[in-house]
């Protein structure tokens, strides 16, 4: 049974923006810690993991389940402890002020003295015919997460960065075949990941082709792919079992842009506290990771951002900041990490929108 919601307060203690794993762990500190947060779902409900079929690597679930199983776990255990959920997309925050205030795309207004920004990233879609119907059913973006389920399979790749290549060597270990589709005649990932992958006996290339569609069979899973060739123009159908994907990955980032430090990437700077460049902000998940990418990671950090906003609103209270007309990047506490940042990170200003 969930608790009673109190009513919200002029000024909230932590406002949490987004409604993945992270975002959800967040929530559940945050409200067993008392801070009564309040967390914007944002239009994706749930998240990239609402999109799984099946997750078999978070531990506690030795069954494995299903994305949207999961969800509907986590928002229970954060809601019990007395999480408020508004299904909202945040439109815009504004961080030069304290308390920030954050606007939604239903016109409210909300003013926090904490934010902690779980905004998540979502893969880039080939946007072909077949790709949306047969996600989980053969179409993958996520090697770690379903590589497990393809054992003895032909496989298809498509991409020519470092994740394609790094997937591709990963999905040797249980696939008989590894096809590497790619636009172009030459990569673009790194020079020891290019030796590897054509050294490698289950790995073959196919240069200059793009795949135009993902083909369903009649159990309801992917059979091929119908692809053309960028020179030539010609259309070939090729079988295969399973379709990953690594054309990119996109942070959403949106919100950010002229605010907050983001790398070369678009993904959130944080510390190991997961502090941004604004004292009081905090991120988690994959708006500022872009290495691990997983639930588990995402939990992770969704705790310790919880933590940190916690730490950050009691040195508030301890040093008496808390009549607010304090500029909160001149809080003392945030001095060490502004001036660990990388001097790359504090002068690049910021990624163009
Ligand atoms: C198809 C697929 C399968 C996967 N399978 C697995 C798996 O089996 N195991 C595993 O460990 N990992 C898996 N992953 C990866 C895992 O889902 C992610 O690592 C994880 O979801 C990241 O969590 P997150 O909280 O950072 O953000 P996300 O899950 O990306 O969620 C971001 C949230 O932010 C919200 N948001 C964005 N912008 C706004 C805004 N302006 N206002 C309000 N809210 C906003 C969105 O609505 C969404 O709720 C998979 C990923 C994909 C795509």
């Amino acid at each position: 049974m969930a608790e009673e919601k109190s009513p919200r307060p002029a000024v909230e203690e932590t406002m949490i923006i987004g409604s993945g794993p992270a975002g959800w762990t967040a929530g559940l500190y945050t409200a067993r810690a008392k801070l009564n947060p309040l967390l914007i779902t944002g239009n994706d409900y749930g998240g990239q993991v609402s999109i799984t079929y099946e997750v078999e690597n978070y531990p506690g679930f030795p069954e494995a389940l299903s994305g949207p199983e999961l969800v509907e776990k986590m928002k229970e255990q954060a809601e019990k402890f007395g999480l408020t959920v508004e299904y909202d997309h945040v439109t815009e925050i504004v961080t030069d002020q304290h308390p920030f205030l954050v606007r939604t795309a239903s016109g409210k207004e909300y003013k926090s003295k904490s934010l902690i920004l779980c905004t998540g990233a979502r893969p880039r879609y080939l946007e072909v015919p077949g790709e949306k119907k047969l996600m989980g059913k053969g179409v993958s973006y996520c090697a770690t997460c379903d590589g497990f389920f393809f054992r003895g399979k032909d496989l298809v790749v498509v991409g020519g960065g470092d994740s394609a290549l790094e997937e591709g060597l990963f999905l040797t270990k249980f696939a008989t075949k590894v096809r590497i589709i790619h636009r172009r005649d030459e990569l673009r990932a790194s020079k020891i990941l290019q030796d590897r992958a054509m050294a490698h006996e289950k790995i073959e290339f196919i240069w200059n082709t793009v795949v135009t569609s993902i083909n369903e069979g009649e159990d309801g899973s992917v059979v091929g792919v119908t692809t053309k060739n960028t020179v030539t123009g010609e259309v070939s159908e090729l079988k295969t079992d399973g379709v990953f994907v690594y054309i990119g990955h996109l942070p959403n980032n949106d919100l950010y842009h002229g605010k907050l430090h983001l790398d070369e990437d678009g993904h959130l700077i944080t510390d190991k506290r997961m502090r941004t460049n604004v004292a009081g902000i905090l991120a988690a998940g994959e708006i500022q990771d872009k290495v691990f990418k997983q639930v588990a990671t995402s939990v992770g950090q969704g705790c310790s951002a919880a933590m940190q906003a916690e730490k950050f609103l009691a040195d508030l209270e301890a040093e008496g900041y808390h009549d607010m007309g304090v500029d909160p990047r001149e809080f003392p506490t945030y001095a060490p990490f502004v001036a660990a940042t990388p001097a790359k990170a504090t002068e690049q200003e910021l990624v163009p929108a």
